[in-house]
């Protein structure tokens, strides 16, 4: 049998240790180098990631960055918004005048269809989509 002296020792135990981490990875489906960038967005990772943490986020930059979608809701520019009510008339499903500052908002779950409806009638844009 052949004899290896301690530095062929070391390197065939090193190649050795980076082949079982490789398979190690690959068997849990993630690289070494990162998570595989099409992984599936699951509730939790969204709703984990969606609160800022871009450094530890894989999707940070991709098309599938949750903080993005979220960055992407419609909603009224109170700078601009005059309060005159004319989107809560034609889509009172998606927007309501709040209170406290005179402004439009939009409702939790409206639909786009009724957003741009009163994004159509507002005198001074401010509905952004
Ligand atoms: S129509 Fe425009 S300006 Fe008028 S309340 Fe709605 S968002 Fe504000």
């Amino acid at each position: 049998m052949m004899k290896l002296n301690t530095t062929a020792k070391a390197l065939l135990i090193g190649v050795v240790a980076v082949a079982l981490v490789a398979v190690a990875y690959a068997a849990v489906g993630r690289s070494p180098a990162g998570p595989a960038q099409d992984t599936e967005i699951t509730a939790e990772v969204a709703t984990v990631n969606a609160g800022g943490d871009c450094a530890s986020c894989p999707y940070a930059g991709t098309d599938k960055c949750p903080a993005a979608a979220a960055a992407k809701k419609p909603y009224v520019d109170a700078s601009k918004c005059i309060g005159c009510g004319k989107c809560v008339r034609v889509a009172p499903e998606a927007f309501e005048i709040d209170k406290k500052t005179g402004k439009a908002k939009i409702k939790v779950g409206a639909s786009k269809a009724a957003v741009a409806r009163g994004a159509k009638v507002c005198p001074v844009d401010a509905v952004v989509q």
